[in-house]
């Protein structure tokens, strides 16, 4: 072992820096303020502050130099910045995102061909539209009787608001056509609605993204006790005695491998890699990598005719942006789709050059769907095969089942009905984007209200065989979710950290005392 720049010993070890490792950072720091935290990404730090979104670098080429930062070491590949682009069949990834080289599809399954991670101090969080609906109807995980504050303790930690698109241009239009459309007998929480996004607007009027800079926030960075070390490889969970006992990461920038011993460890390296960190560390609970879930996606594109150019121009300079979920049509237990209506500064296909775009009149649709949850849709691991950072290969086994084709004809219909409803369509018909297009993959080290083989972890996201050591990400929601899952997932982290905090906060008290009384 070489000289190192990490500490021989914390009292807690987080693994990742995307926003639900961050939410353990923050949430130790504010309610067990004496405890030692560091915490490993393996990717570099992109902007400033640490884990800050790209968006908000206003210079072009910085912004694309941090995309293109985050994109892992394997073999840089094309990206594209609309999701509607990979309909044509093409596997490319989003700015900011890598795809798996193989191991994605396996004959006679469906496959995700898509499915993309990002490396970099924030992960993906630096790089995400920022929609923070509330899961609702089954998308509930019904034995936690606090999700509500926990998902209130997560708005506020992401930095959710309602309001940063509100002078939109005919934002008002578009959401009373939908509401007309849909509505009907639906109950309040349910109807049509501004989008909760982490996105709020400066004194100046530009947008500022949440990240994983706001989830950390000051009480993180001012924190004297806690560390960030990106570029490194946590390559291990240590075990002593059935518990979590510290981390061995390889540190890429400074060369060596190092143990850093720790009370607690959290795991928190997205919902492909979370799983694999488990493997490589010799914790294989039956549940591990299964039930992966992601939600296939629909979209459509329509536009708003007989609008004012003047209305759009006035108020359109930087009052949208490219990629911006404005109105969320929620997902219901009947209609099991969740829908993020953008809309654009401009077309995203081409229009005659006669026929000039107002601001804010081209609408992209999406729906999200729910999937049909199934114990063999996994991700597995190939010892014998490691990917680009020597960590074992993931291989996705992934098919979509009747009932899933069965929603996706559904969530087809009701897109172009939706569509039809604020506008002219501009698609002839709905694109099915393919499996892994989300980015949003769950279920891999799901939660359990019991230790019955069919989840990895407890409500308290600690895993059932290793106490002291718990995971984090959207791996950990065992509901099929259709809604964007990261708010639920950075609530699942409130829990998890308060649990940690509580008892590292005895522990700190305990110890305090046997000090006063030996002196
Ligand atoms: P991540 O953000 O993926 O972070 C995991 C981090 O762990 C990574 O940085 C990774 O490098 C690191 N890591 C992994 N393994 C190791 C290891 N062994 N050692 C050290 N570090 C490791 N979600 C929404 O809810 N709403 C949206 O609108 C939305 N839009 C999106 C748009 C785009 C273009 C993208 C890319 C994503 C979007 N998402 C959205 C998904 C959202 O970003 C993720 O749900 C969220 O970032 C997950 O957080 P996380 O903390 O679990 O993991």
């Amino acid at each position: 072992m070489s000289s190192s720049r990490y500490p021989a010993s914390v009292d807690v070890a987080v693994v990742g820096s995307g926003p639900t490792a961050s939410a353990y950072a923050r949430i130790l720091s504010e309610r067990a303020p004496g405890a030692s935290i560091a915490m490993f990404e393996v990717g570099p730090t992109v902007s400033s502050p640490p884990g800050a979104h790209v968006k908000n670098i206003e210079d072009e080429a910085r912004r694309a130099a941090a995309q293109r930062a985050s994109e892992g070491p394997g073999p840089g590949a094309e990206t594209v910045n609309s999701p509607g682009a990979v309909k044509s069949g093409e596997r490319r990834a989003r700015p900011g995102t890598y795809l798996l080289q193989d191991g994605y599809a396996f004959p006679g399954e469906d496959g995700m061909p898509v499915a993309a991670m990002s490396s970099n101090v924030g992960g993906m969080a630096a790089h995400w539209t920022a929609a923070c609906p509330r899961p609702g109807g089954k998308e509930r995980i019904g034995f936690l009787p606090d999700l509500d504050q926990l998902l209130d303790e997560a708005d506020r930690l992401l930095g959710v608001t309602t309001s940063a698109f509100e002078a939109a241009p005919f934002s008002g239009l578009v959401h009373d056509r939908l509401a007309a459309a849909v509505d009907d007998g639906r109950s309040p929480a349910f109807r049509v609605q501004p989008m909760p996004l982490a996105v709020h607007r400066r004194g100046d009027g530009r947008l500022v993204w949440s990240g994983s800079d706001v989830v950390m926030g000051p009480a993180t960075r001012e924190n004297q006790r806690f560390d960030l070390f990106d570029e490194s490889l946590v390559r291990r969970v240590l075990v002593e005695g059935g518990r979590a006992a510290g981390v061995e990461v390889e540190d890429r920038r400074g060369g060596g491998t190092h143990r850093i011993a720790a009370r607690y460890v959290v795991v928190g390296g997205d919902a492909l890699r979370t799983p694999q960190l488990l493997w490589a560390s010799g914790i294989r609970p039956e549940a591990l990598g299964r039930y992966l879930n992601d939600q296939a996606q629909v979209v459509f594109a329509t536009r708003l005719r007989g609008v004012s150019a003047e209305e759009g121009q006035s108020s359109a300079d930087g009052a949208l942006s490219e990629q911006s979920g404005v109105t969320w049509v929620p997902y219901t237990d009947e209609m099991p789709f969740h829908g993020q209506i953008m809309q654009l500064d401009a077309s995203p296909i081409p229009l005659a050059d006669d026929d000039p775009v107002v601001p804010g009149s081209i609408v992209g649709l999406g729906l999200f769907c729910a999937k049909d949850l199934q114990r063999d849709d996994r991700v597995a691991f190939d010892d014998t095969a490691v990917d680009s950072y020597g960590m074992p290969a993931l291989r996705i086994h992934y098919s979509l089942t009747d009932k899933d084709r069965e929603v996706l004809e559904r969530a087809k219909e009701e897109i172009v009905r939706l569509g039809r409803a604020v506008g002219e369509p501009i698609d002839e018909r709905p694109f099915v984007l393919p499996p892994g297009a989300s980015l949003h993959y769950q279920g891999t080290t799901r939660m359990g209200q019991y230790d019955d083989g069919g989840s990895v972890c407890s409500p308290d996201s600690e895993v059932w065989q290793v106490p002291g050591l718990f995971v984090a990400g959207n791996g950990v929601i065992p509901t099929a979710t259709a809604c964007n899952p990261t708010l639920t997932s950075v609530a699942l982290a409130v829990r998890g950290a308060g649990k940690i905090a509580a008892e590292l906060a005895d522990a700190l008290l305990m110890s305090d005392s046997d000090n006063r009384m030996t002196k």
